[in-house]
This record gives C-alpha cells, sequence and structure tokens, in this order.
C-alpha cells in the first residue's frame, strides 16, 4: 500500500469511491474504504470537497448517509479540539488515570501479542503508514481495556507512526475506545476479529465471551511494558527568503491546500517547527509524507524552525494562515478551515448530539469553498 502525493492521483481517488459499498464493506480490513485519511488529516483536500464530490454523483444523501457520518467523525472530533483546547489531551469525561500502568505493552510495542490481524496490522502499520480503522480499535481495545495501559502514551505511538495522524482523531479516538470519552469502554473478542479480518484462530488473548472480557486479569502476554522512543528529525532547512513588499502566507502539517489563496501573489513559507514536534512527534515516513505533498503548492519554501525566526515576518504587510488549535500562535489573519457543518461549531459531548444538529446541513453542502477569514 502507498499513497502517492500528487493532486491529481488524490482526486482519482476521490473519483474512485463507492460510497454505497463502503457502508456495507468498512468494517472489514479489505473493505470498500477510501484510505484518504492522510490527505484529509495534512489538509490537502477537505470533508466538504469529498462529501460534495460525493454527493454531486446523484447520490440521495440518505443513501450515502453512512459514509457522510464517518466524514463527520473527523470534524466532529476537530471541533471537539477547537472548543476544549489542550483539555482533550486529557481524560475528557470520565477519569481512566488508575489504570494500571501508564506504558506501552511490548507485545504491541513488537507485533507479538499472539494475535494475527492485530500483529499485521501493526507490522504494516510501521511499513506503510497507515492501519485500518476497525484495527486501531481492536489495538487500543487490547492495550487499554485487556493491557490496562492508560491511553496516552500508547496514542502517541499510534500517533507517531500515521501518514493520517490527527491529534484530535486519534486523541478522542483513544479515549473513546478506553471510555474516557464515552459512556462505556469497547472490547472486541476473537470471534469479531476474525469475522472483519477473515482470520480463524482460537485460543487467544481475546478467544472469550464479551461478557468475561471486562473480567480478565491483565494477561501475562502483555504484563512487559515499553517506552518507546518518539522523536522527530527534522531536516535542515536555509532561513526562507522574504520579500518584505508580499504578505507571509504560512502553510502547516495540517495545512497543505495547494487550492488555498493560490491566485495571490506571496510568500509562502511551510513552517515545521521544532516545538510542535519535540510535544507531538512524528516518524520520518510522516515528515517525508508532508515534504512530498508540498511540492504541490507552487513556490512553497519549506522552512523547520519556529515561526519567531522567520526573517522579515513582522514587515510583511500581512501573515495569513489557516485556524488550527495547534497554532494559534502564528500572528495574523486565520482564514476557517474548510468545514463541511460552519453552522455546528459548538461542543458536544457525543457524536450523536453533533450529527443531530449536523445532518439537516448535508442539503445545504456547499459545493463552492469556503475561505474567508476569520470565520471560525
Ligand atoms: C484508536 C484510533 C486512532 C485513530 N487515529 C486517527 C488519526 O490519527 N488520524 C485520522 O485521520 N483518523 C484516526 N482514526 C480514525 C479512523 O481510523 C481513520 O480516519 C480511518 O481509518 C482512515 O482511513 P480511510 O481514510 O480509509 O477511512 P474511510 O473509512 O474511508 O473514511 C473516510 C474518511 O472519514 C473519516 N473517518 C472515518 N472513520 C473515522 C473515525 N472513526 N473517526 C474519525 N474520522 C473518521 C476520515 O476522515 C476518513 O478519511 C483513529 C481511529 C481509532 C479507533
Amino acid at each position: 500500500m502507498t499513497f502517492s502525493t500528487d493532486i491529481a492521483s488524490i482526486w482519482d481517488k476521490i473519483d474512485r469511491i463507492d460510497p454505497v459499498a463502503y457502508g456495507q464493506t468498512r468494517n472489514y480490513v479489505d473493505g470498500d474504504v477510501t484510505y484518504l485519511s492522510p490527505y484529509l488529516s495534512r489538509g490537502v483536500i477537505s470533508t466538504r470537497q469529498v462529501a460534495a464530490a460525493v454527493l454531486a454523483k446523484g447520490y440521495k444523501p440518505e443513501e450515502v448517509q453512512r459514509f457522510l457520518q464517518e466524514l463527520a467523525w473527523r470534524e466532529y472530533f476537530q471541533r471537539v479540539w477547537q472548543q476544549l483546547g489542550d483539555d482533550m489531551f486529557d481524560d475528557i469525561r470520565v477519569n481512566r488515570t488508575s489504570l494500571q500502568t501508564a506504558a506501552l505493552p511490548a507485545a504491541i510495542a513488537k507485533a507479538c501479542t499472539g494475535i494475527e490481524a492485530i500483529d499485521l496490522g501493526i507490522e504494516k502499520l510501521y511499513s506503510t503508514g497507515y492501519m485500518h480503522n476497525h484495527l486501531r480499535m481492536y489495538t487500543a481495545s487490547l492495550v487499554c481495556n485487556i493491557g490496562k495501559s492508560y491511553w496516552k502514551l500508547p496514542s502517541q505511538w499510534m500517533y507517531y507512526h500515521l501518514l493520517d495522524g490527527d491529534l484530535a482523531s486519534n486523541t478522542c479516538s483513544w479515549q473513546w475506545v478506553a471510555g474516557s470519552f464515552s459512556s462505556k469502554k469497547y472490547y472486541c473478542n476473537q470471534e469479531n476479529i476474525n469475522k472483519y479480518c477473515h482470520t480463524q484462530q482460537k485460543n487467544t488473548l481475546l478467544d472469550h465471551d464479551y461478557s468475561l472480557l471486562p473480567t480478565l486479569e491483565r494477561p501475562e502476554a502483555l504484563l512487559a511494558q515499553e517506552r518507546p522512543e518518539l522523536r522527530t528529525e527534522l531536516p535542515s532547512t536555509p532561513l526562507p527568503s522574504i520579500d518584505p513588499s508580499l504578505p507571509l502566507h504560512i502553510y502547516h502539517n495540517y495545512h497543505l491546500d495547494p487550492s488555498w489563496r493560490a491566485d495571490e501573489p506571496a510568500n509562502r513559507v511551510l513552517l515545521l517547527e521544532p516545538s510542535h514536534f519535540a510535544q507531538y512527534p512524528v516518524s520520518k515516513k510522516v515528515i517525508d509524507f508532508i515534504l512530498a505533498l508540498a511540492k504541490n503548492i507552487e513556490g512553497l519554501q519549506v522552512y523547520c524552525g519556529e515561526f519567531s525566526e522567520i526573517p522579515h515576518a513582522y514587515q510583511v504587510p500581512s501573515i495569513i494562515t489557516r485556524e488550527h488549535p495547534a497554532y494559534q500562535h502564528i500572528p495574523g489573519l486565520k482564514d476557517a478551515r474548510d468545514w463541511m457543518f460552519p453552522q455546528v461549531n459548538r461542543y458536544y459531548p457525543s457524536f450523536f448530539g453533533f450529527w443531530k444538529k449536523a445532518s439537516p446541513y448535508v442539503q445545504k453542502l456547499s459545493p463552492a469553498p469556503l475561505q474567508t477569514a476569520a470565520a471560525y
């Protein structure tokens, strides 16, 4: 599995979406999923663009509701971050800090839990930077609810490797599985894994009836712990060359949209701040992916350094970026992100509260992008 980075092949993937088959098969590891998350997370394309492209083919919203809802999950988690701020990185609804360990089971890090589908999923995560949604849920459930690890470090481990690493989807999903952002913990058993991953295993750590899973002691196989080293090596780059008579347009690891203000003369800088990656480390594979996507943006200079070190940053006529919770410290104008539901911008404790408000707007999903300043 490879993720091409040129715009034509990304739009080709969008064109090939079968939203009806998606609804029927998305839970299977070989189901008809889109593999669009690395591009959505990096802001190359938006959930609104994908939803509008699918609806433009004539599907009625109710026929493709499952697909639209999944896109809306991403947006929901982004709104949670926007509204809660950094409180999102602690238990959101239910305190789970009393779990037995804060580290990661070594069997997970080494992909040797004995559950074939999960082990293969982790190996693929390392080699491709992608993991199917169900395997993410199985892995998180095994770590938090069977291995009794606190969700934080394991979520950072997974985020580190994902090309689609998105702090909101990742943190909230781990908390959802662990039961700190939901009303109950998520459990899966071997039978469920066998069904959706086409395996036929028996007598594994998870080969139990659902009623037994919450009562199990931490299994021997998950007792050994480790703290994986998560560190980002950024390439060294020269200071960007800035023309002080032109605006400064800032791109970042979640904002790589080649169509954003594309016609305006500007200094365009992709800012990869060491301070951001020290807090939220990602692998070299992820950095390489970001750099490859950046090639779609004409005239973009890559700068691995802090915003405050950009020459002439305070002499240019304006500084513009896109609103994002991780980049609030960038001064200047912040354009709104291209939301599916710009109207639904409050905090909802559950996705279904959000969806209830959002779904009436599905009919009105605008085919035109929302790129006005400060309307978030
Ligand atoms: C423990 C855990 C960690 C996760 N970490 C991340 C992460 O770091 N980054 C990330 O983008 N997604 C994350 N997800 C959500 C989901 O697994 C991925 O978005 C999805 O698997 C991406 O593959 P796809 O594009 O083929 O998805 P598809 O199934 O084709 O879905 C289309 C799009 O809908 C959205 N979507 C689908 N399912 C979900 C979901 N459960 N939650 C949020 N949005 C969804 C995504 O934007 C996705 O690209 C996580 C889920 C879990 C359970």
